[in-house]
């Protein structure tokens, strides 16, 4: 059985992306239990039941975007503390300084590179995995 180090919640309603990042977890961070929701609603259920370590937000999703879910994980206090990871494909320079700004912890912008992406997570969950 395997015991895991962190949990990251990756919040994403594309299922090419979700694929992808499921990879890239059981393949680059293995003590990393990945979990998933398809939109901001779930997600933000899902925050507040597991408090992941991270949140991989996407910032194009069906019902409330990835702004107003940050928004929502920020004034509230079971989550506020926990860092988000923005993703988009919106690679602007005012795209990534409005994330920035509106408080994401990081903002990558997609189609993710594999190796820097993992660096990233690495970074943000801190310490041993
Ligand atoms: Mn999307």
């Amino acid at each position: 059985m395997v015991e895991y180090k962190r949990t990251v919640l990756y919040v994403e309603d594309n299922q090419l992306n979700m694929a992808l990042m499921h990879h890239i977890f059981k393949r680059n961070l293995p003590s990393v239990l990945l979990l998933k929701a398809e939109t901001a609603e779930l997600g933000l259920i899902m925050a507040r039941g597991n408090l992941p370590d991270l949140i991989i937000l996407d910032i194009g999703l069906p019902g409330l975007n990835g702004f107003e879910a940050l928004e929502i994980l920020q004034q509230d206090e079971a989550t506020s503390h926990i860092p988000v990871l923005g993703t988009s494909a919106f690679a602007q320079a005012t795209d990534i300084e409005k994330a920035l700004n509106k408080g994401f912890t990081a903002y990558i912008t997609k189609p993710f590179q594999v190796k820097s992406f993992t660096e990233t997570v690495k970074k943000l969950l801190g310490g041993e995995l």
